[in-house]
């Protein structure tokens, strides 16, 4: 057994670090700052586009469609390495939400030609992929969704209605899932890449949430929305198989930018407890506040493990559902909570925005949710032990 990083791993993961540091922080045009994007809901567009001269849209897509080829261990220590070094997790949802819901699918899935349309301009930035699969009556209950495909000729007519859609409002590829058979149950369920501009398919004004507001989330409305048969991604029916293996994916990877969110919360709070002085002394000397500083260290070495973990197997070829639950689960638990520890350790700073640590809590509350609620990752935890 060996934890540690080869040489090329660690430089790799710190020169993603320093080129967040460098150039996520601060853009070159209004809003400039992450408090003002934040309060702006505004995405980050130049900060998308330096990601993508980077590589990072391509970390796990072949060369020869131009991505870097990494494997998803690689994926995911860049992933924590700029939810380290960049506060914008709102940018960084939306990229794990290009990269990790729609190029992977199609990498996965797809045929040639569809990897060949996409996947060269999905990792130059050029187009923006989403994954639409909530709808107003099927979140939890995914593949019990009511947006039907309905084959007529050479073709499917798509109609339905989708919510919470990262990336929507800004993307030019919407994977949307809709049965084919609805007798069929998550059996019907198939995916279809459905570009912009196609007659019938309209994006909504984007919804205001409560964190991770740099990130732009829409409702995807379909009506009588025609796509050639060679839109279907993988076989039709094969839309389940597909959801499955990105949520391993995306259970890994994106939960890294959280975990790396958690170490940049641990650096300022360390650095915080030692300057700040109460009763002659720095806080950091009561113990009440140190224990919280331990927990948080605890949470993050932790969650490192297990979510490496399911990154490792992956790589390996190895599935990893159980594995994936137990990571997406405890590093989103963990992430709520050192956020709530880090305000607590900042007293009434903490509690104003201007200081920029209440925006973890709102950003972490998220994490619960999306992926698969956690209540949802325990029912699997369940059931994978025979419950
Ligand atoms: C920031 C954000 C981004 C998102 N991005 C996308 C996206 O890009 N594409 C997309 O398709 N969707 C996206 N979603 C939607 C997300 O997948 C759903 O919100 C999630 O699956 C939960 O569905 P719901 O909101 O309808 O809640 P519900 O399913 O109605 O659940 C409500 C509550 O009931 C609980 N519950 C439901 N069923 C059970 C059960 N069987 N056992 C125990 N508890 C249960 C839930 O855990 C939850 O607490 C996003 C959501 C958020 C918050």
């Amino acid at each position: 057994m060996d934890f540690g990083l080869t040489a090329e791993q660690s430089a790799f993961k710190k020169s993603v670090f320093d080129f967040a540091k460098k150039e996520l922080v601060v853009g070159s045009s209004e809003p400039k700052t992450m408090r003002e994007r934040d309060k702006a809901s505004s995405f980050f567009r130049e900060g998308f586009e330096k990601c993508a001269a980077f590589g990072i849209l391509g970390l796990p897509v072949p060369e020869r469609y131009g991505g870097l080829e990494r494997d998803v261990v690689d994926c995911a220590l860049a992933m924590q390495a700029l939810g380290r070094g960049c506060p914008d997790s709102g940018l960084l949802f939306t990229i794990c939400s290009h990269v990790l819901t729609c190029e992977i699918p199609i990498l996965l899935f797809g045929s040639e030609a569809q990897k060949q349309r996409y996947l060269p301009r999905m990792v130059t930035g050029e187009i923006i992929g989403c994954h639409a699969m909530s709808e107003p009556e099927a979140g939890s209950d995914a593949f019990s969704l009511t947006a039907t495909a309905e084959r007529r000729g050479d073709h499917f007519v798509l109609n339905g209605q989708k919510t919470f859609i990262s990336n929507a409002p800004v993307a030019d590829v919407f994977l949307v899932f809709a049965t084919t058979n609805r007798a069929k149950g998550w059996a019907g369920v198939t995916g279809f890449l459905v570009e912009r501009g196609t007659k019938g398919l309209s994006v909504g004004k984007p919804l205001d949430k409560m964190g991770l507001k740099t990130s732009p989330t829409g409702e995807v409305t379909l009506e009588d929305v025609e796509v050639p048969v060679d839109a279907v991604l993988g076989k039709v029916g094969q839309g389940s198989a597909i959801f499955n293996a990105e949520m391993e994916w995306e259970r890994s990877c994106l939960f890294a930018i959280h975990l790396g969110a958690m170490e940049r919360q641990l650096d300022d709070t360390i650095r915080y407890a030692q300057d700040r002085k109460q009763f002659g002394q720095p806080i950091g000397g009561f113990q009440a506040v140190s224990h919280k500083i331990a927990d948080m260290k605890v949470r993050i070495e932790l969650a490192e493990l297990v979510l490496l973990k399911v990154a490792w197997m992956k790589s390996r070829g190895v599935r990893a559902p159980l594995e994936s639950a137990i990571s997406k689960l405890f590093v989103s638990e963990s992430f709520v909570q050192s956020s709530l520890d880090a305000i607590q350790i900042r007293g009434g700073y903490g509690f104003m925005s201007e200081y920029e640590v209440e925006r973890d809590l709102r950003d972490a509350i998220g994490s619960r949710i999306y992926s698969g609620t956690n209540e949802i990752q325990k029912n699997i935890i369940a059931s994978l032990l025979g419950l």
